[in-house]
């Protein structure tokens, strides 16, 4: 199996021209998963595949994130061969948030006869979840209000923390087979988000050499990131990981 992320936008929500926070998880070359669905990610996507996701996971609500999903419901319902398929895994934490935010516009189609979840695949999930023979982990990062912002993680392959504060007490348990690690980093921190200073101060060597920074404020605050001597990812780079941990695996791949 070879696996790969591909970030299709490493920028804050203010960083229109970064693109929107959001990766592919790329197997043997195709996309298997789309991480969060924001406007910017959702025409990057498009522009790379030519087509729909085949599953969209989303971490948490805010408009970068699932801005471009109302998009994907209109392409996705009025193609036979996708209605109804793009499946997409949410906390179901989430559900509630999701519904107010992109699914509950009054009549999705003026003409009638459609919901706006008949273009996906609702797939609620709290712990795990399997995806194409994959065992994915879903756990509480720390974004705005308590549990409504989730981290993925594939065992001994990768881990992506979507927006968060620093969170050690969750990468202890869930980067603890030496995933790499694509984190939410700004040059400065605030209450939703981590800053530079943080990472040395919460994450030990280890863990902070295997830190892939991404959500930054501009190419300028990348250097600054870099110049701490961290990875800083660049919009569309190609991140090759590693196999997954083989009881995370089903099937033939
Ligand atoms: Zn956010």
């Amino acid at each position: 199996m070879s696996l790969a992320l591909r970030f299709l936008g490493v920028g804050n929500a203010q960083a229109v021209e970064l693109g929107s926070a959001a990766a592919v998880l790329e197997r043997d070359g195709r996309p298997l998963l789309l991480i969060d669905c924001g406007p910017e990610a959702l025409t990057a996507y498009l522009d790379r595949y030519g087509a729909l996701p085949p599953a969209i996971y989303i971490t948490h609500a805010h408009m970068d994130h699932v801005g471009g999903l109302e998009r994907a419901f209109y392409r996705s319902y009025f193609d036979a061969s996708t209605r109804g398929r793009v499946r997409l895994y949410a906390h179901a934490a989430l559900v509630p948030v999701l519904q107010a935010r992109v699914a509950d516009y009054p009549e999705v189609l003026a003409e009638g006869g459609a919901n706006f979840w008949d273009g996906f695949h609702l797939i609620p999930l709290s712990r795990s979840f399997w995806h194409e023979g994959l065992r994915f982990e879903v756990f509480a990062t720390r974004h705005h209000a308590p549990d409504t912002s989730f981290g993925l993680a594939l065992r001994a392959s990768f881990v992506w923390t979507g927006d968060t504060r620093p969170i050690p007490e969750m990468l202890s348990h869930y980067a603890a087979s030496g995933e790499t690690v694509a984190h939410d980093c700004g040059v400065v921190g605030n209450p939703s988000h981590t800053g530079l200073d943080d990472l040395a101060r919460e994450y030990a060597p280890d863990l902070r050499r295997r830190l892939v920074l991404y959500h930054y404020g501009s190419e300028a605050d990348a250097a600054v990131l870099a110049a701490a001597g961290y990875h800083v990812a660049c919009r569309d780079e190609v991140l090759a990981l590693r196999d997954p941990d083989p009881a995370v695996v089903v099937g033939a791949s």
